[in-house]
């Protein structure tokens, strides 16, 4: 079917006040947050605003009579094309469809849409003492929806994990137009071990299974207190040493953040009333729980850590911990700071290694930046081993781009190489696609196979994941 042909049927079926089919407002859909889509935009034919589930129904059904395909999006904060339509068709913009359908304290758990806003649901969640954890560095813009199909997480995944340890169940609209609902029709049980997860096979699909439109999510106690240290290291091996120390010595802190010398240096360009120490690694812990508690695992971290690091300061007062901990918020955004005509550019960002190769893994970065010529600054969650590498350079340099595309991908090849993965947190979508094979060997044919199962005509989010 040709692109005016759908958007007339889609005004028939929705009216104008519910579409985009104009040009300029499809080019704003033809990017997410990654550097592929800023190279490669690709406009869909029309963007659906839906609020109901028989809306997304009603799309799916005429959507799959005709062979169109049908790109879920949430905020667009993705870092991998996940929700541009990379081989055409209609955008489902599920970011107005925003409602907290019902705060269920008693049982520990809310219900949403897929377009409320992470932030705002921890603040709604904070109001009974309780939170969603994971927390992505996005939180005030990515949606709920997004999360659950990219299975996010952030600082905090260390203790606390990823989107998927708190997915009791959902609502899902298939290619065909049919509504199944995972984790029990009617259930609320917290623990449930019924049937095949689908619920779990979800997770982390990417829209490429279905539409998520309702989503029932596990919240925890919110913590009554926290605690910060920051340990700076002269040599970079003592800082994946001493997470291991702590480890050992029984505490599990709910974040470790890891800033090389790279990010320290851009974190005092841009800030330089942050004043962060010069020095190889700069380790951040998070403890939270109750006073005592947090109390007792900062004196176990600071003896520990103090074993290998040049200083560790403790701090408990919320203002000594916003300013300890906004070098680190700060990194994502400033490192572009390492070099006046530059940018950031999100390309081989997320990857993960065992924390045992963290060392290896930073080093043979820094060779790599080296060996193209490109800066790199290094961060990340090293207390699951997850580091992001930001290479900065001019965008607009059509040799740069090329250079920095050999070395993302050989960054990408050389998690695998490591024993770890090319994304730890972001996701494959259209950018980490042709590494699928490689990580997955026999298992792709599988996850091919359970795709088509679901979506026998391949019109769901093609030219992703797999
Ligand atoms: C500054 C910044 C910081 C970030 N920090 C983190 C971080 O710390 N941790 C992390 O994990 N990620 C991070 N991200 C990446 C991104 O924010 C997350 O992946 C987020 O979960 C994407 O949510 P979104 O609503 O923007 O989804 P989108 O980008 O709109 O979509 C992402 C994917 O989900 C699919 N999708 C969206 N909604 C649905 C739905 N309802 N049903 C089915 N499929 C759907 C899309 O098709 C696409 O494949 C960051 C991004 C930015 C820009």
């Amino acid at each position: 079917m040709e692109k005016i042909a759908i958007q007339k049927e889609l005004i028939k079926m929705f009216g104008k006040d519910m579409l985009l089919n104009e040009e300029l407002d499809l080019m704003y859909y033809s990017y997410d947050s990654s550097f592929l889509t800023k190279l490669e935009p690709a406009s869909p034919y029309a963007v659906v605003f839906p609020k109901s589930t028989e809306d997304i129904q009603k799309i799916m059904q005429f959507a799959y009579q005709n062979n169109i395909n049908v790109i879920p999006r949430g905020a667009g904060t993705g870092e991998t094309g996940g929700c541009v339509a990379v081989e055409g068709g209609i955008v489902l913009d599920l970011s107005k469809w925003d409602e907290i359908v019902e705060i269920d304290a008693k049982n520990m758990q809310v219900i949403v849409r897929p377009g409320v806003i992470h932030a705002k649901l921890n603040e709604e969640l904070a109001k009974v003492n309780l939170f969603f954890p994971p927390d992505p560095g996005s939180s005030q813009m990515c949606t709920i929806g997004g999360m659950v199909a990219n299975n996010a997480s952030g600082l905090r995944a260390v203790k606390y994990g990823c989107t998927e340890q708190y997915i009791l169940g959902l609502e899902v609209v298939l290619a065909n137009g049919d509504v199944i609902i995972t984790g029990g029709m009617k259930s609320r049980a917290i623990k449930n071990v019924s049937g095949l997860n689908l619920t779990k096979l979800m997770v982390g699909s990417e829209g490429i299974l279905g539409v998520i439109t309702r989503i029932r999510l596990r919240c925890f106690p919110k913590p009554r207190a926290r605690g910060i240290a920051m340990a700076v290291f002269d040599h970079l091996d003592d800082a994946p040493a001493a997470v291991l120390d702590v480890y050992q010595a029984g505490i599990l802190p709910s974040g470790i953040e890891i800033l090389d010398s790279s990010a320290i240096t851009a974190v005092n360009q841009f800030k330089p009333h942050i004043k962060l120490p010069a020095a190889e690694a700069i380790l951040l812990f998070e403890v939270d729980g109750n006073p005592p508690s947090v109390e007792f695992e900062g004196n176990v971290i600071q003896d520990v850590v103090g074993k290998r690091a040049r200083s560790v300061e403790w701090a408990t007062d919320p203002k000594r911990m916003a300013e300890l901990w906004e070098g680190r918020a700060v990194t994502s955004t400033v490192a572009t700071r390492v070099r006046s005509d530059g940018s950031r550019v999100f390309a081989g960002e997320d990857i993960s290694v065992p924390l045992s190769r963290v060392t290896e893994v930073l080093r043979k970065i820094k060779a790599l930046g080296e060996k193209y010529n490109i800066q790199v600054v290094n961060y990340g969650h090293i207390g699951d081993g997850n580091v992001h590498t930001a290479p900065v350079i001019n965008p607009e340099n059509p040799e740069e781009v090329e250079r920095v595309l050999k070395l993302v991908d050989e960054i990408h090849l050389l998690a695998i190489e490591l024993e770890g993965t090319t994304t730890g947190e972001h996701g494959v979508g259209a950018v980490r696609r042709r590494y699928a094979a490689l990580e997955h060997g026999t298992a792709l044919d599988y996850m091919r196979k359970t795709k088509d199962a679901f979506d026998p005509k391949g019109i769901m989010n093609p030219g992703k994941l797999i």
